[in-house]
Formats: structure tokens, C-alpha cells, sequence
């Protein structure tokens, strides 16, 4: 872990509240420092506010399905290829609702909205879960590309348009028995009356509606607002193999400094500089 990395620096052991208070007075002056903030967060951000998809919590709400199949996790068991629709929806909707319309465990996106309110800030996110909506960042600065779990779209699709998906998967959690839906509630296209299916990007059949497209201007309107300023560009729960600023890698003749922050469990605030070569 890098907590321990830094821990055993020169031998010296630092305790890990200190760390942390430290690494969080350099966010907050590395924050008061910038014109702008662009919050770039990956899944990691959602697993430390409590959003874990296997151990306890997958065996507490998917027992069932474990033992008929033996599923590992979450995610894993939502690539199974079910004989019925009926059955897919009895797990989906089950998935859906804990972690899109259920309250994250710790209040990790609370905290980092009490870091950025107030401040130009900007969300660029591949999370799919809504959190960011549900502390209450402002809608208008948020750009969430890779779907949403609480919209459905066409499986084919027919057209470029989504829609909300609480009141049938609120149904379908309540009235499954045996691992099933009733056949009534499987989710249609509104449009052309094939199955729905999520709006998640998986392959070329990801819708994004009109929605999407705004927030993609907003995000590069936000970019273009505040070229030649100081953005503090902020990743959040990324992997090296999914960084949110790609495009700041790959960008020719400069370097840039950029703060990696890492938010691990307790919300405790893990960073360290270092200075990002660009190469083409
Ligand atoms: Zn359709």
C-alpha cells in the first residue's frame, strides 16, 4: 500500500491521522492556490464511501444467486448469461438499487463536496452510480460519460434516448420471487418494443442522449474557460490503466504538475506530487 511506502520513509514511522491531516492541508492549499478545479473519478472514489461489490455486502443481497451459480461478485455475475429476461432483471434490479438509488455507506462525497463548494470546479467521472448527484454537486458541472445506472435505453437501439428507471426497478425489487420478475415487468424500448437495457458503455450499442452531449459542451466550455489559469486537476480513485485526464498524457511538448490523490477507506486522504511528462 502507499500509505506503508510513506510510512517507512527513512525509517520513520509517521502515524497515519497525521498523514493524512498533512496530505489534506496540501489539498486544501493546493485548492485555495487554484483558479479551478476539474475532479476527474473512477471507481476507487465509490469503493472507499462503502460501494464494494463483493464480500459481505454482495453475500448479504445476492445469497441466491451465489449459491446457483457461484458467482465471486457483483460485477462478475452481471456478464452471466441468463436463460430469461425475467432472471437477468431479478439480479440487475437488485444491483441497480444498491448501488444507484441506495445511500453510499460513509459520506466520502460529502467531504470532498465540502472541499470543493464554493470553488470553479468541475466533475468529470466514469462512475456510474450517481453519487456525486446525490451529495448534491451541482448538476450543471458534472460530466459523467460512461452511463448511469438509473437510465435504460433501447438493446438495439432504435434511438439516441434514455429514461429513468426508478419506479420499475423499484417494482421489479419488490415483487421478484424465486430469482425471477414477473414476465409484465421486463423493461421495453418505449419506442420500438424491444428489451431495454442498461445505458452503460460496454459497446457500440452505449446510447448517449441529448444529455450526454450537453455535458460534454459544459466540460469543454469549462476547459476553454479557464485556459492559461491555474487548474488544479484532481484524479480520484483512478487506476494507471484508466486515468480520467488521458488527455493530459498524451498532449505534446510540456509538462505538467499534477497531484495524485488516492482516497482510501476512513475517507483519509492519500497524495503524493509528481510531475507528469507529456509525450505524444
Ligand atoms: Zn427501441
Amino acid at each position: 500500500m502507499f500509505s506503508t511506502r510513506m510510512e517507512q520513509r527513512n525509517g520513520v514511522t509517521d502515524p497515519a491521522s497525521e498523514l493524512a491531516e498533512t496530505n489534506l492541508e496540501r489539498l486544501k492549499n493546493a485548492l485555495s492556490e487554484s483558479d479551478a478545479v476539474v475532479i476527474g473519478a473512477g471507481a476507487g472514489l465509490s469503493a472507499s464511501a462503502g460501494f464494494v461489490y463483493d464480500g459481505k455486502r454482495f453475500e448479504k443481497h445476492f445469497s441466491d444467486f451465489i449459491e446457483k451459480y457461484g458467482f465471486r461478485d457483483m460485477y462478475s455475475g452481471g456478464f452471466y448469461p441468463f436463460d430469461s429476461l425475467e432472471e437477468h432483471w431479478a439480479y440487475w434490479s437488485r444491483y441497480i438499487w444498491i448501488n444507484r438509488y441506495a445511500d453510499a455507506p460513509k459520506p466520502v462525497y460529502d467531504e470532498l463536496l465540502a472541499l470543493v463548494k464554493g470553488r470553479d470546479y468541475f466533475v468529470l467521472t466514469t462512475n456510474v452510480d450517481h453519487c456525486f448527484q446525490k451529495a448534491s454537486f451541482e448538476k450543471d458541472r458534472m460530466f459523467y460519460t460512461q452511463g448511469d445506472y438509473g437510465l435504460f435505453q433501447c438493446s438495439e437501439p432504435c434511438c439516441q434516448k434514455t429514461w429513468d428507471n426508478e419506479e420499475i426497478v423499484r417494482a421489479m425489487l419488490d415483487r421478484q420471487e424465486d430469482m425471477r420478475i414477473p414476465s409484465e415487468l421486463v423493461p421495453r424500448c418505449p419506442n420500438c418494443g424491444k428489451p431495454a437495457a442498461m445505458n452503460l458503455r460496454s459497446d457500440d450499442t452505449f446510447v448517449q442522449d441529448a444529455g450526454w452531449y450537453e455535458a460534454a459542451e459544459r466540460y469543454a466550455l469549462f476547459i476553454k474557460r479557464h485556459q492559461g489559469m491555474r487548474t488544479l486537476y484532481l484524479e480520484l480513485g483512478v487506476g494507471y490503466n484508466t486515468p480520467i485526464f488521458y488527455v493530459l498524457r498524451t498532449s505534446r511538448n510540456s509538462k505538467i504538475n499534477l497531484i495524485k490523490q488516492q482516497i482510501q477507506i476512513h475517507s483519509d486522504i492519500i497524495s503524493n506530487n509528481y510531475e507528469e511528462k507529456r509525450c505524444a
